[in-house]
């Protein structure tokens, strides 16, 4: 990993070792390490930050000729962990507890292109999460991608994860939704949410990522990017940030990048940290990401540094299991427009379930038709999933359709006022406090 990286700082430290250090020959050292860094996809900002502090490093001290390469290790090093330093530590498992301790799930939006490693990602946090024994439901929110369905559907078989899916091309938002609310009726700890990575424009896809986003209001979102693909991804990440203001990003493929500079990248462009490595093809290949260890690849030993990194909570897993595999068996896209197809219906075997004797289509169409937000609670879930079903019985009226808009909402409030004395009763354990 990083050997390019590496050897540009590590050329850039050697150089001005030989020389007096006169402006004239920094410039030209700063140079050389500017090519370099350009070639290992640093991005330029990146550049010009760690240029201007090593220069001002540089020109400011007195140093001994012979100390001047451990001088110049020592002040990129610092320059680069201090740009690290600079964002949020993000810790998802701890995030995840949060929100369980409250009683609710735990929100989780992919986002990224085709091809990053997007699906392949969400699925091994499905699996460390799992090993960490929390509860998931993964939502197929990608409905425009031809495979996209199935391929998550065997993912979900393998590890035997609950899928929450519907036909392609129909709303990701509603699926996104069925699945906060299939959530939120059994008590599911962390919703990972799909989403699509290719539309017919990029401002269809922006679009219809805030319009999951509104929707479900998630805890956080997650940007993937291939480090293989080097500035492209940092230009990928610019441009999600831009519209969707993502709180952290997963970086694949580091088993196979010789470069490294989209990391250090990603992290100055959006100002949010890389929380894992995708480091290869089975579910178990994701790795915290750690400052140390990239400077430690980069830079090699770090002693007589103080990189000041304060400790990181790991997530504690179970000790290790035969992993399934991963393989992962993409059907290729087709090319002409996928046929909608029925995936899977959102079942539910238990008699607690608010929804129960309810499909899909009547809990979107319904939220839809009264613009309803996923309930916050069970006692909540179980007040719509009751306004539902009266809604059915009166013949899924729109509204303006022989009754008002205001009547609906009106039989809705009566109907809530009778469910009060039934909350005592407390059809799930819960509610009996
Ligand atoms: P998506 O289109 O973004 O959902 O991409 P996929 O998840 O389908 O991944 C595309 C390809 O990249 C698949 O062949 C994955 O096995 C592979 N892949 C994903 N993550 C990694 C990784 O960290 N290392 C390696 N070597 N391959 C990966």
């Amino acid at each position: 990993m990083f050997e390019k990286l590496r050897s540009a700082f590590s050329d850039a430290a050697k150089s001005l070792g030989e020389k007096e250090l006169n402006e004239k020959d920094i410039e030209s050292i700063l140079f050389e390490l500017e090519i370099s860094l350009l070639e290992s996809d640093v991005a330029g900002e990146v550049i010009d930050e760690i240029k201007s502090d090593l220069k001002e490093k540089l020109i400011g001290s007195k140093v001994n000729k012979h100390e001047v390469e451990k001088f110049v290790k020592v002040s990129l090093i610092s320059s680069i962990s201090a740009l690290f330093d600079a964002v949020e530590k993000v810790d998802l498992i701890e995030k995840i507890n949060e929100k369980k301790k409250q009683g609710q799930p735990f929100l989780v939006l992919f986002v990224g292109i085709n091809g990053t490693g997007k699906t392949t990602s969400l699925v091994k946090i499905a699996h460390l999460l799992q090993q960490a024994k929390f509860s998931i439901v993964i939502a197929a929110a990608d409905t425009f991608r031809a495979g996209a369905i199935e391929q998550l559907r065997e993912h979900t078989n393998r590890l035997n994860l609950k899928l929450v899916a519907q036909n392609y091309n129909s709303d990701p938002a509603a699926v996104a939704r069925d699945a906060v609310l299939y959530a939120k009726s059994h008590k599911t700890d962390c919703v990972l949410i799909d989403t699509a990575g290719r539309m017919q424009t990029n401002e269809n896809l922006m679009q219809q990522i805030a319009k999951i986003t509104k929707v479900v209001n998630p805890d956080m979102k997650i940007f993937v990017g291939d480090s293989l693909a080097g500035n492209d991804t940092v230009n990928q990440a610019r441009e999600f940030h831009k519209h969707v203001q993502f709180n952290a990003s997963i970086l694949t493929k580091s088993d196979a990048d010789a470069k490294g500079g989209a990391a250090l990248s990603i992290v100055k462009v959006t100002s949010t940290p890389i929380i894992y490595l995708g480091t290869g093809q089975e579910y178990p290949d994701l790795k915290p990401f750690s400052k140390e260890t990239f400077l430690k690849d980069v830079f090699g030993s770090l002693d007589d540094v103080d990189i000041k990194e304060s400790p990181k909570p790991e997530p504690q897993l179970e000790s290790p299991k035969p992993e399934p595999q991963l393989e992962s068996p993409k059907p290729e896209p087709q090319l002409e427009s996928p046929k909608p197809t029925v995936v899977e219906e959102l079942t539910t075997n238990s008699s607690d379930d608010p929804f129960e004797g309810i499909n899909d289509d009547d809990i979107a169409t319904y939220s839809d038709l009264y613009d309803i937000p996923p309930p916050e609670n069970d006692n909540d879930a179980i007040k719509l999933g009751n306004k539902i079903r009266k809604w059915i019985k009166d013949g899924r009226l729109e509204p303006g359709e022989s009754k008002t808009n205001e009547e609906i909402k009106d039989d809705v409030h009566k109907q809530d006022k009778e469910e009060e004395p039934k909350k005592k009763r407390g059809r799930f354990g819960f509610l009996k406090k």
